[in-house]
């Protein structure tokens, strides 16, 4: 754990926050990368960590990430992300979501939390009784299961890809789609991806999900190893991360890599890769945004026709990173990268704009101001 300034600094976090509450054994981490564009926002992640280093690396990884996706995503939000040390099946207790909400609550709003794994719409729920700042519940107002928009986001960034790529010509008819996963986003995108025409090839290591694929789409299964290497035009990681890299990228028979999967590229090396292979990869943090923008919905009172409207522009951040990365001769998620880079370096610089989100409740200090020591 030693060194954490310097995690700090090469990440460019604001703050890190260790709660512990010994009652309830509550050990958590709240991890706010950037406050620029406004609070803090990102999901809680309750997992078995192997040490407590690895727990730290994980939330100063998943928060940076949210400033990317929030920023590309046009959200006037910041990047963060907690984690809570421990197993969600067997060591989560009412008790600590309730030192959990206290503990998001003694931050002022600077954070906002929201599901992630091994956490539920239920543990929302109860965390939302002490305090303010959670989203994704289903009680007063919430948005639910953000999978749907998750989905929808990555099929109009398939179309944009498509359109970039010169196939289909603004249709999906006939055109194979193979999709690793069929959970919660894989079954929302194979239902559009079906009602447009699309032939599907799936895969899951859960034989009910696939079988639910089948009976209600119609596909062709084939197993989790084989998926890599089917012939396709588009890849749709929606599984796991870092499926794209040295083992996988050789096997693959695709023009397009777009999914919703988190984190797809294992190393920067595998974007170049794919480059090499001439497959169009779409950024996973932009085109799977569609979530984020449905949770962060809630804060200007839920309202599904406007979350709508914005998840359907995913296609046009889709288009504009990959017509970037083409004109620039850089690789999409470098694209993609820039344009989060972008945003927040002109908010940062915008005369008008906060320099970092304020709990409104405190007193208005002009944060610009410098000591001057006297000597
Ligand atoms: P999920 O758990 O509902 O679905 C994942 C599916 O992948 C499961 O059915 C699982 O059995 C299957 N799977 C696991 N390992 C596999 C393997 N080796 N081969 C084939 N299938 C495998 O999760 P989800 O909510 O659908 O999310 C899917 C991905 O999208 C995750 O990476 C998640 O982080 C990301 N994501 C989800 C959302 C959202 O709104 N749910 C938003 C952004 C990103």
């Amino acid at each position: 754990m030693m060194g954490i300034f310097n995690d700090l600094e090469s990440y460019g976090h604001e703050q890190v926050v260790f709660f512990h509450d010994k009652e309830s054994g509550l050990k958590a981490i709240i991890g706010i990368h950037s406050t620029v564009l406004g609070p803090a926002l990102g999901g809680c992640r309750m997992w078995n960590y192997a040490d407590e280093a690895a727990a730290v690396r994980d939330v100063l990884r998943l928060s940076r990430g949210m400033t990317y996706k929030a920023a590309v995503a046009g959200l006037n939000l910041g990047g963060g992300k907690a984690v809570i040390i421990g197993d969600a099946r067997t060591q989560k207790t009412d008790e600590m979501m309730a030192a959990f909400g206290r503990a998001v609550e003694s931050v002022g709003g600077r954070y906002i939390t929201a599901e992630d794994v091994g956490m539920s719409v239920k543990d929302i729920d109860l965390i939302r009784n002490f305090t303010k700042h959670a989203v994704g519940g289903s009680n007063e107002g919430g948005s639910g299961d953000p999978s749907v928009m998750t989905a929808f986001g990555v099929f109009q960034g398939m179309k944009a890809a498509l359109k970039h790529v010169g196939l289909g010509g603004g249709s999906f008819d006939g055109l194979k789609v193979a999709v690793q996963g069929v959970g919660n986003v894989g079954y929302h995108l194979c239902s559009y991806l079906s009602a447009a025409g699309a032939k599907l090839i799936i895969t899951d290591i859960y034989p009910k999900s696939v079988d639910r694929i089948v009976q209600e789409f119609g596909a062709e299964v084939v197993s989790p190893d084989e998926i890599y290497s089917v012939e396709c035009d588009i890849f749709a990681p929606c599984a796991l991360g870092a499926i794209l890299n040295n083992r996988t990228i050789p096997q693959l028979k695709c023009k397009i890599v777009a999914g919703s999967a988190n984190n797809q590229l294992e190393t920067d090396s595998d974007g170049a890769a794919l480059q090499a292979k001439g497959i169009v990869y779409a950024p996973d943090y932009a085109i799977n945004a569609g979530g984020l923008i449905n949770v962060a919905a809630e804060l200007d009172g839920y309202n599904p026709e406007l979350v709508n409207q914005k998840v359907s522009k995913i296609y046009q951040t889709i288009e504009d990173i990959l017509t970037r990365a083409a004109k620039e001769g850089i690789l999409p998620h470098q694209a993609a990268d820039r344009l989060a880079e972008q945003r927040l370096d002109e908010v940062r610089k915008s005369a008008n704009a906060p320099k970092s989100f304020q709990n409104p409740n405190s007193r208005n200090v002009d944060q610009t101001k410098r000591l001057v020591i006297a000597k």
